[in-house]
């Protein structure tokens, strides 16, 4: 890599970053490291939702790590050696895959600790963007921050998408993603030992649930002090959906529901799915789960990632099925690249051009592997509702 004293940005000096999650802090953290001045400004006050909780562990954020934030990635993830396929009568074969798994706190904690604090506002929502032709103005509360780049990081339901592109708003996929935490401590030495060093998998009828060990809360690493991260992906129409995001106080989250809020009613129907769909290993680590969440699972493409000094990243512009393990590798890449044509090509248009078709054929393509693998799963609803019935997690 050329040295970073070297390299000469186009025509940029400052740039604001809308949302502080995993794609806004890769992006900050890429272009603080070619010397611009860089601002994010987040909507939640403290740490984000942990909406990943476990995440495969892909070379992109690997390398990120290690070269922009200095964390040696085999020091927060876990090495699993085999791939575990259990069958419905809880017997088992393993092949040989070696992975690392990581945990989103610990991707979110390393690029938060890279990035100078000064340069990262939490509880501050970007209300508008104002294009002009030097840059973008950013509005937040009452004060008006001029920048010569804006990255348009705020996710899946982005507000402010529509600024660069009319399409992208997510369509809901047909069914969601149950998932489940739980301190190794909490699991018997038996049932440790059952997931010890193995990505776990069931593909049922239509169904699938993983499970894998991610580093605990505090980014503990040795076994017995970890945590067990699992997955489980079930159908569910419109009406399902309204159903199960609807939490214990009776308020419609519409696509997700954190930890501790889901209605009793759900955690009863999912505890009752559990004991008749899934082999007995898988059905005891939902048991032993005490706080289970759910997420809608979205699809979402956009036929543009950038208008004037404005860019889309990350969720923002394309939603991949999980089964890609890539949306953290996505976001990653997206400020990799941007990274290297900012620092390489003579002219801002000239860099910003080549990095928005990069970024949409690569985007393009994993959308459309997600969409193949979901349906080779026949996890796909039969009638999925469109992006006017789905409205943003409050
Ligand atoms: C079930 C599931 C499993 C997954 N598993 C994996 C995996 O194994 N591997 C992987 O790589 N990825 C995985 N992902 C995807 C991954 O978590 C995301 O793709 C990745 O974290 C990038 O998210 P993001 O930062 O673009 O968006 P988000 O995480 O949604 O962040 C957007 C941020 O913007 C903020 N914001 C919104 N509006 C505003 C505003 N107006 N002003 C300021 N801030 C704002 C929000 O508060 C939020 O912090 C999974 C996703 C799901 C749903």
């Amino acid at each position: 890599m050329t040295p970073v004293s070297d390299i000469k940005v186009p025509d940029i000096k400052s740039v604001g970053v809308v949302g502080g999650s995993l794609s806004g802090l890769f992006q900050a953290v890429a272009l603080a490291e070619l010397g611009l001045d860089v601002t994010v400004w987040e909507r939640s006050a403290g740490r984000p939702d942990d909406r990943g909780a476990g995440i495969v562990l892909q070379p992109g954020v690997a390398w990120f790590l290690n070269t922009f934030c200095g964390v040696d990635p085999d020091r927060i993830s876990i090495p699993v050696t085999h791939r575990q396929y259990f069958g419905r009568d809880g017997s088992s074969h393993l092949t040989l895959m070696g992975q690392r798994m990581i945990s989103w706190g610990a991707i979110y904690a390393s690029l938060r600790d890279r990035l100078d604090s000064a340069r990262y506002h939490e509880g501050q929502p970007v209300a508008a963007l104002a294009p002009h032709p030097g840059g973008v103005d950013v509005h937040v509360g009452d004060a008006v921050h001029p920048v010569d780049l804006a990255i348009i990081a705020d996710g899946s339901t982005s507000r402010h998408r529509e600024l660069v592109t009319p399409d992208g708003a997510p369509r809901y996929a047909g069914y969601v993603a149950y998932r489940g935490v739980i301190d190794e401590t909490e699991l018997p030495e038996e049932m440790s030992a059952v997931f010890r060093d193995r990505f776990s998998f069931y593909d049922g009828d239509r169904t699938q649930f993983l499970c894998y060990f991610i580093p605990g809360d505090f980014g503990e690493m040795a076994p017995g002090s970890r945590r067990m991260n699992w997955v489980w992906y079930v159908r569910a129409d419109a009406a399902g959906l309204d159903r199960i995001t609807t939490d214990r106080d009776g308020t419609a989250r519409g696509l997700s529901v954190p930890p501790g809020l889901i209605a009793p009613q759900v955690h009863a129907e999912l505890l009752a799915r559990a004991r008749t769909l899934l082999p007995e290993p898988l059905r005891r680590l939902v048991e032993h789960t005490r706080a289970p969440f759910v997420q809608a699972i979205l699809d979402g493409r956009v036929s543009r990632m950038r208008k004037d000094r404005m860019l889309l990243a990350g969720d923002a512009a394309f939603v991949v099925r999980p089964h890609t393990a890539a949306g953290a590798e996505k976001a990653a890449a997206d400020a990799i690249t941007l990274f290297g044509a900012l620092g390489q090509l003579p002219s801002l248009d000239a860099a910003l051009e080549a990095w928005e078709e990069n970024r949409l054929a690569e985007g393009t393509a994993l959308y459309r592997h997600g969409v193949g693998l979901g349906q080779r799963l026949g996890l796909d609803g039969p009638e999925p509702t469109t992006a006017a019935s789905v409205e943003p997690t409050p």
